[in-house]
């Protein structure tokens, strides 16, 4: 008789005991399909003693049969590994944290084929307006029906209906069809001295197939890609898979670019914008080790790479890599972790690692490599502050005259400019200036922002989204609504007014919401179609654009209000990274920072390019407060609809909150974000010492406490602000 220790995918569950039945041959990581009550589930067979028993105890003969394994390679065991730290360190269920790695639908569709449908060209005499919507925005793009309808917000009866006519055809895809071999001597650069040191240290290690970490810390525009390409290309050459975790979905287009001129072809990309076909078609090639190169977001970590050799995450300071739903992760982190199983180097590539990162390399824990100056005749630009109390700009507007003076010149050279402000939308706050009404997320602690382009007010934590009103509804007063402060698109405005027959690009995650979008904006850069560029942190990250020679930071004191621990540490290094993108070819950069407290320390720090001495100094501040990395923070969220149960759930957790030496629990108290979707949220923070076992602490003290099922309570273990 063989029973199997199931974890099925299923957030309430825990480890369930099935038979194997005759003929079925399972191992550990094998994908399953398992009976429970009528219904069926998706599951993976794990090592049983590394699993709680069944709670059930349910002896040989009343076990249920397996149903099917998956047709599909076991979950490796570093993958396995991996799975029960995460859940471990991040307190989140083994279930939630597996079916990161399980793609289900991926792995139990056994026929290689998958039906996809593309428009034919062939449009019918008289059109629905309905059809012609459909038809109009599925374009040249091909998929599955449901995948149409949702493109084109139509049902999915109006996509088959255009099948019956003709307009629409069906295409067999097949999912198993091989991805062409990156060759790792297609391209290879001529590398620069200090480069070449870095490479072959990168290049030895990922010989040697062991575990290190590497924190790779070159200057913007040092050439960082063209080293760990080295790196990309030892383990292309020894049969090993790579990993290449970027930040952004937006940067996987000029990223498949760039690594075809290098390597001869794109590497396999993974991420949340893919089609069910070509997902299924990543799935299968990565799980049987046939994906040799795959870049993505943080979701690829994930994966089941049967021999991966090597892991970069590119701009490894990104604060995209936390996790903020369901299990709250930190990609670097557990990136790390997973070449620790693997035994496999890690290279985390930055020019302003975060603070975490670099406490790592004193403790000798990671290897620094360091490319100190940019590559070829490019200099680091200069960067200057600008006072806007001594240098205002006119009434209403947001521009002092010296930025307005630089980009004039920039524009009469011929060179391209860049005006960052992290803000997306109009204006983040609309006022009745006769009533003082303000206009409110109705389920988030929020302004809703103006958005003048679509004509609406959105919030930017739920989506809610209202269109722009004509008068105020409190007061009913004609014309006396205000939009209050900036966001881009009203920079874009002055940039209009002051220049009006300069070309413009506005670049946030609204205008660059897909990777054919961000490849589009990074042609038109190229071939001189944009003239200035107005942009949130999205244009901060990874571009490379030669002609571009001004950068003007619109607002260098917005990300230091609310004073949370990283405050000056994310200031920093959005402004380093958008500075960065200043002067990287052959003509110099010039930077302003526009500010209110020029005499800052981090202003300081930017305008000397002295990062030695702000991190120096941040590192202090942070060892006195005993915040991370020298302490450890995990936040306590309780949430409901209903604000009195959460309050009272955060209340009863406060009064049993334990009392340690090396720990101490804060609140609750509402939460920065005390309403958010429809949720009422308290907060409870503990800080710790560095060796305290925080996550035993909670378990133990969470584990005895019962709660209405009302309230949710969610654990963010070294949460990123708060
Ligand atoms: P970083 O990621 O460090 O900011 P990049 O890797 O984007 O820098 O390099 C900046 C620019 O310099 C890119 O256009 C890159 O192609 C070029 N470059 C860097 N190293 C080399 C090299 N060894 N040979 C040719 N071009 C290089
Ligand atoms: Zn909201």
């Amino acid at each position: 008789m063989s029973r199997a220790r199931i974890l099925v995918l299923h957030p309430a569950l825990g480890p369930l005991d099935y038979r194997i039945p005759h003929g079925m041959t399972v191992e550990p990581g094998s994908i399953v399909v398992v009976p429970i009550g009528p219904r069926q589930y998706a599951g993976v067979v794990w090592e049983p003693e590394r699993l709680p028993p069944d709670k059930e105890e349910i002896g040989d003969n009343r076990l249920r049969n397996i149903l099917a394994v998956a047709d599909t390679p076991p979950i490796p065991e570093p993958v396995r590994r991996l799975v029960e730290w995460t859940a471990d360190y991040y307190l989140s269920p083994l279930s939630a944290v597996l079916a990161m790695a399980v793609r289900t639908s991926a792995a139990f569709e056994a026929a290689p084929t998958i039906t996809e449908y593309r428009a034919t060209g062939l449009v019918p005499d008289r059109l629905t307006p309905q059809r012609e919507q459909a038809l109009e925005r599925i374009g040249e793009r091909q998929g599955l029906v449901r995948e149409l309808a949702t493109i084109a917000d139509v049902s999915e009866g109006v996509i088959r209906g255009l099948c019956k006519v003709g307009a629409i055809e069906a295409v067999i895809v097949d999912t198993d069809s091989p991805y062409p071999l990156p060759d790792p001597n297609f391209a290879p650069p001529e590398l620069s001295g200090e480069q070449a040191d870095a490479a072959s240290i990168l290049r030895q290690s990922v010989t040697a197939e062991a575990f290190q970490p590497f924190l790779l810390d070159g200057v913007t525009g040092s050439g960082k890609t063209e080293v760990y390409f080295e790196a990309v290309a030892a383990a292309l050459a020894s049969g090993k898979q790579t990993l290449v975790l970027l930040p952004e979905i937006a940067l996987t287009e000029p990223f498949l670019t760039r690594f075809a001129k290098r390597f001869g072809c794109e590497p396999v990309a993974w991420h949340s914008g893919l089609r069910t076909s070509q997902r299924r078609r990543a799935w299968r090639a990565i799980s049987r080790g046939e994906a040799k190169v795959v870049v993505g977001a943080r979701s690829a970590l994930f994966l089941p790479y049967p021999r991966l050799g090597l892991i970069i995450v590119d701009e490894a300071h990104e604060t995209s890599f936390k996790q903020e739903e369901g299990v709250h992760y930190h990609a670097r982190d557990v990136a790390v972790m997973r070449g620790r199983f693997e035994g496999c180097p890690v290279i985390l590539a930055s020019a302003t690692p975060a603070i975490e990162t670099r406490h790592q390399v004193e403790l000798g824990r990671y290897e620094e490599l360091k490319l100190p100056g940019r590559y070829g005749l490019a200099e680091l630009p200069d960067i200057e502050a600008i006072d806007l109390i001594k240098e205002p700009p006119d009434r209403g507007r947001w521009l002092s005259p010296r930025l307005i003076l630089a980009i004039d010149a920039a524009l009469e050279r011929g060179e391209q400019s860049l005006l960052f402000l992290n803000r997306r939308g109009y204006a983040p706050l609309t006022l009745c200036r006769h009533c003082g009404h303000r206009f409110q997320c109705p389920n988030c602690t929020a302004w809703m922002v103006e958005h003048r382009l679509i004509r609406r007010l959105s919030c930017h934590h739920c989506g809610h989204t209202v269109p722009t009103p004509e008068i105020c509804p409190e007061c009913e007063e004609p014309d006396s609504l205000v939009a209050c402060g900036p966001g881009v698109e009203r920079i874009a405005d002055e940039v209009a007014i002051l220049w009006p027959n300069a070309k413009t690009a506005i670049v946030t995650s609204d205008t660059l919401w897909s990777p054919a979008k961000a490849a589009e904006f990074v042609a038109r850069m190229e071939h001189g179609d944009i003239d200035i560029v107005v942009g949130t942190q999205l244009v901060t990250k990874g571009y490379h654009f030669p002609n571009l020679t001004v950068v003007g930071v619109v607002d260098a004191d917005l990300g230091l209000d609310g004073g949370d621990l990283r405050a000056s540490e994310r200031t920093f290094q959005q402004i380093m990274q958008v500075s960065g993108r200043a002067g990287r070819g052959e003509k110099p950069g010039k930077v302003f920072i526009q500010t209110h407290s020029p005499e800052a320390g981090v202003m300081q720090a930017l305008i000397s390019g002295d990062s030695a001495a702000f991190y120096a100094a941040e590192t202090e501040a942070r060892r006195d407060a005993g915040a991370p990395p020298y302490g450890r923070y995990a936040a306590i969220i309780v949430s409901s609809e209903d604000k009195a149960a959460a309050e009272e759930t955060a209340r009863m957790l406060g009064r049993t909150a334990p009392h340690r030496e090396e720990m101490h629990v804060y609140g609750p108290a509402p939460a920065p974000l005390a309403m958010l979707r429809g949720r009422h949220r308290f907060r409870l923070l503990v800080h710790a010492r560095r060796a305290f076992d925080v996550q035993d602490m909670i378990r133990d003290w969470l584990g005895a406490l019962e709660w209405s099922g009302k309230v949710r309570v969610a654990v963010d273990v070294d949460p990123y602000s708060f």
